[in-house]
């Protein structure tokens, strides 16, 4: 067994450990625990400060869990299942697909979209892998493929390298993602191994999962250094929560701390619609206000996109703040960060290629 798999074994999964551990009554939790599985690795545990600090309401279940009143809140928000072609492949976009490697995660965040089924036993069958690439293979528009879970992560390094090899096998193919939050939760899974066999598939881009800057340590920083080395552009997705990430000195921090680890914020995600993550939802003028702090106050490679993904399968929207206060064909008007006017002169229209043809004309007669 490597290191990462004793690490994982030896994690928090049952409510009597967590009781002896961090003091939470086991039976406060026992019919959450049960509905939705539990999972903290040492790591993380290490990393828990105080009670109710950032990264323990992250991990530690609450019976708010199980409170369902007066909500819209569903089990599959983004419709995922409609949208999914073949058993564990998700197609909504033109061109790219998600692929559900594993439904196992080195931690099972409390805010999950994929509450639904993460935790449960189960992997990529080769017989499922086949069909995933059967599907590809007759959909040539498909370019891009995000494999995510649960955590792709977890699965181990042959398994791994099988879908890897599996879909470098398609042509039409142009790059592969991976969704993980492994790096900043059981960094020991990031080895030289594991790096090896990433960088045969390039082009292979990552985006990692981080909601606070206190994720940020000296070990997730040498995690991130070895992906960054073996030639892996990594990315951030961060989720806006209530009371965790919400504050704009909190998101300005854990961005720019991000990109010291070379990391490049990609997106903040307003919260999805999932049953039993009400409590951590944040409003959207949150978000707004953080772009609003990011965009020219820092460095312009730490403002992610924040993006709320539709729910009922709509995809994933741009949200921003305005700074268009108005256009015409003459003038443009636009908002700096320091709330600055300014005005800006557009072109003249161009003149289409007949005009210009018969103007020249024109001007030599
Ligand atoms: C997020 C997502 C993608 C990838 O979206 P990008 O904006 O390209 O990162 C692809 N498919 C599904 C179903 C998604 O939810």
């Amino acid at each position: 067994m490597d290191q990462w798999q004793k690490d994982l074994k030896a994690s928090i999964s049952d409510v009597e450990t967590l009781e002896k551990v961090l003091g939470v009554p086991a039976d406060s939790v026992r019919d959450v625990v049960d509905r939705y599985p539990m999972r903290i690795t040492p790591y993380l545990l290490k990393q828990i400060k105080k009670k109710g600090d950032s990264l323990w309401q992250q991990v530690v279940p609450s019976p708010e869990e199980m409170e369902l009143e007066g909500s819209c809140d569903v089990e599959d928000p983004l419709h995922e299942e409609a949208d999914s072609p073949v058993e564990n492949l998700v197609h909504r976009y033109p061109d790219r697909v998600l692929l559900f490697v594993t439904n196992q995660c080195p931690i099972y965040c409390r805010f999950c979209t994929r509450k639904r089924f993460v935790g449960s036993p189960g992997t990529l069958s080769p017989e499922n892998l086949r069909q995933a690439c059967d599907y590809i293979s007759e959909h040539k528009e498909i370019r891009d493929i995000i494999l995510s879970g649960g955590d792709p992560l977890l699965v181990v390094d042959r398994l791994l390298e099988r879908v890897l090899k599996a879909l470098r096998g398609i042509p039409h193919l142009e790059i592969i993602r991976i969704g993980t939050r492994v790096p900043g939760t059981l960094p020991s899974r990031i080895t030289p191994a594991l790096c090896n066999i990433l960088k045969k598939y390039h082009p292979l881009y990552m985006n990692l999962h981080f909601n606070h800057p206190d994720e940020i340590t000296p070990e997730v920083g040498r995690a991130c250094g070895m992906l960054a080395d073996a030639g892996i552009p990594l990315g951030s997705q961060t989720v806006l929560m209530e009371g965790i990430n919400d504050e704009p000195e909190v998101m300005i921090r854990l961005m720019q701390k991000l990109l010291a680890i070379r990391v490049k914020p990609y997106y903040i995600y307003q919260a999805d619609l999932v049953q039993g993550t009400a409590h951590f939802r944040a409003r959207v003028e949150k978000g707004l206000k953080i772009i609003t702090a990011l965009r020219g106050h820092t460095s312009g490679m730490a403002v992610p996109h924040f993006v709320i993904d539709a729910p009922q399968g709509g995809g994933k929207v741009a949200i921003l703040p305005e700074t268009l206060l108005h256009i015409d064909d003459e003038t443009v008007i636009v908002k700096n960060y320091e709330e600055k006017i300014f005005k800006y002169p557009q072109p003249k229209p161009k003149p289409t290629s007949l005009h210009v043809l018969s103007s020249s004309h024109h001007d030599c007669e």
